[in-house]
């Protein structure tokens, strides 16, 4: 290399460190805390409510006074089952009388929900206190009297049914109210019915996690493996499955 050559080489060289000190300098921590404090936008005030009671922005489904927001599953006819006089509701025996859904769809949402198995103990396995909160009419969080009451665990209580085993059993005695908080997320549909996002589901039993963000794998399938079929919004739906589990408390939250 010639004079000319190692001195445009050197020229390169400190314009090239240059560069880097400047790189190095916009990267620089920031001095002041105010550098990464962010003011706006400002998320909504919400008051909460105490003891279970719905906060401001819910979206009351059930208080116990009547059933405005719930019509039968099967037929959209008025709802059959009992409406007690301690703020709560309870799944009526008997044929034809079959499962109840709000009248309004949902998407992604925050539900809670309170659920009673009947004191008096009937049946076994999948036949004690055996109901379900349904997410979109076709997801469903299992609602079992489990208590002393063994059946398969990706079917008992807390069960993402026959799909998800719960992370624990947090079931109160039985006839003692028990409370489900969920957080869920509708699954994604591209335009040819490919599933762009699989639906989630979080919940909460009585305070304690049970399922942790669980990505489903479909609908519930209660023959054969579960496969998405492309949906809009759709109702919330409680089962009937032959026993007097009683609901009270229930609202929402829209996401
Ligand atoms: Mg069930």
């Amino acid at each position: 290399m010639g004079k000319i050559g190692i001195s445009i080489f050197s020229v390169l060289i400190s314009a090239l460190a240059w560069s880097q000190d400047k790189v190095a300098e916009s990267y620089k921590e920031p001095i002041k805390p105010e550098a990464t404090e962010i003011w706006s936008p400002k998320p909504p005030a919400v008051t909460p409510g105490k003891d279970g009671a719905p906060p401001s922005d819910a979206i009351v489904l059930f208080d116990g006074s009547n059933f405005d927001k719930w019509v039968s599953a099967r037929d959209s006819s008025a709802v059959k089952w009992t409406l007690n006089n301690d703020g709560s509701m309870t799944v009526k025996l008997g044929r034809g009388i079959g499962d109840i859904q709000t009248k309004r769809n949902f998407g992604d949402v925050q539900l809670h929900i309170e659920w009673k198995s009947p004191e008096k103990i009937v049946g076994e396995g999948q036949n004690r206190g055996n109901s379900g909160v349904f997410l979109q009419k076709l997801y469903e969080l299992q609602v079992l009297d489990n208590n002393n009451n063994d059946t398969y665990v990706n079917g008992q209580v807390g069960a993402v049914y026959k799909q998800s085993i719960p992370l624990a059993k947090a079931s109160v005695p039985t006839g003692e109210w028990n409370t489900y908080d969920i957080i869920y997320h509708a699954p994604v549909f591209g335009q040819y019915g490919d599933v762009v996002k699989k639906a989630t589901m979080t919940v909460l039993h009585n305070g304690v996690l049970i399922q942790d963000h669980f990505e489903l794998i479909g609908p519930m399938s209660f023959i054969g493996w579960p496969k998405y079929k492309p949906h809009g919004k759709l109702p919330i739906l409680l089962q009937n499955h032959n026993c007097e589990v009683s609901y009270r408390n229930i609202w929402v939250r829209e996401l």
